[in-house]
Parts: C-alpha cells; sequence; structure tokens
C-alpha cells in the first residue's frame, strides 16, 4: 500500500539518514537518554526509535561486513547480551554528525567529550554505534525499520 509515508520517504532526498544503536553496556549503563540528547543537542532528529533485544544471529547478520575480522564472535554475542536502542537519525551530514559525536571506535583514542571518550569501557564496550557511510546507512537501516516506521518532521 502506498501511503503518504512511503511517499515521503522517497521524495525526501536531500536529508542524510544513519542508523545509530545504543549498545548493550549503553543501556546497563542508564545511558539512553545521555546519547540521545546528544544528538538532539547538535540539531539531528530522531525520525524512528525502538529498544529490543536481538539473537546471536541477528547480531551476526548485522555486523556481515566483519566476519573475518578477530572480534566477529565476541562482538556479536556481545550485541545480543541485552537488550538495544535502535534510532534512526536524520539531518544535514547525520552520518558524520553522529560519528563525531560517538569518537572514534577505541575509547583511548576517542577525542575528550565524545560519548566514548566519556563513557566506554574499552574498544568492544563502546556504548554507540552509528553508520559509517551511505552504502552502510541503507544496509542497517531496513535492518531494523521498515519505510512506515520512519517519521519525517518537515
Ligand atoms: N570492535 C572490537 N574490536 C576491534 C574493533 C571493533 O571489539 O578491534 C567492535 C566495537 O564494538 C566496534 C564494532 O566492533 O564498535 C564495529 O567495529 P568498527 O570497526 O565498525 O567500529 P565503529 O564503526 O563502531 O567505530
Ligand atoms: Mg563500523
Amino acid at each position: 500500500m502506498i501511503t503518504e509515508k512511503v511517499v515521503l520517504n522517497i521524495c525526501v532526498g536531500e536529508v542524510e539518514r544513519t542508523l545509530s544503536i545504543v549498545k548493550p553496556d549503553g543501556v546497563k549503563k542508564n545511558l539512553i537518554g545521555e546519547v540521545i540528547r546528544r544528538f538532539e543537542q547538535k540539531g539531528l532528529r530522531i525520525a524512528a526509535l525502538k529498544m529490543l533485544r536481538i539473537s546471536r544471529d541477528e547480531a551476526r547478520g548485522f555486523y556481515i561486513v566483519h566476519k573475518e575480522r578477530p572480534f566477529y564472535e565476541s562482538l556479536t554475542s556481545f550485541m545480543s547480551e541485552g537488550p538495544i536502542v535502535v534510532m534512526v537519525v536524520e539531518g544535514e551530514d547525520a552520518i558524520a554528525k553522529v560519528r563525531e559525536i560517538m569518537g572514534a571506535t577505541n575509547p583511548k583514542d576517542a577525542a575528550p567529550g565524545t560519548i566514548r571518550a566519556d563513557f566506554a569501557s574499552d574498544i568492544e564496550h563502546n556504548i554507540v554505534h552509528g553508520s559509517d557511510s551511505p552504502e552502510s546507512a541503507s544496509y542497517e537501516i531496513p535492518y531494523f525499520f521498515s519505510a512506515i516506521e520512519i517519521n519525517y518532521q518537515y
């Protein structure tokens, strides 16, 4: 069925969208609100949001690009060990902005004031995920959300 939301989804081109996740360690540390606050404070909008727990295989599918990496099994185990919050974040340069707010993968390398510098305990347990490119976002967003679950605020 072609609804107004589906049409908007197709037509709105100039605003970038990215998939972000508050990982199980972030949820356990009560950082859901803090992560969202930092995105909103930089002018980004939350277009979709939900909390769920993914299976090991669902985590493996999400991180399929890393399947040959030594950390793949440990990472996918960690990602399925507790609930996560997944969200679609939108705005101008949303992909780069979210990555900037997150900080480097390893908290030891993350710039001061970034989420990972402030809260991550190590390179694996680093609180937050953000798509690294438009190609990644176009795989990751539909992994969790259908078109009618994504809302536009224009
Ligand atoms: N990761 C890990 N060890 C590494 C590199 C990455 O455990 O040496 C984990 C970490 O949780 C990271 C995720 O795997 O966030 C995905 O890795 P990627 O290189 O894509 O980092 P990100 O894009 O999340 O910064
Ligand atoms: Mg990545």
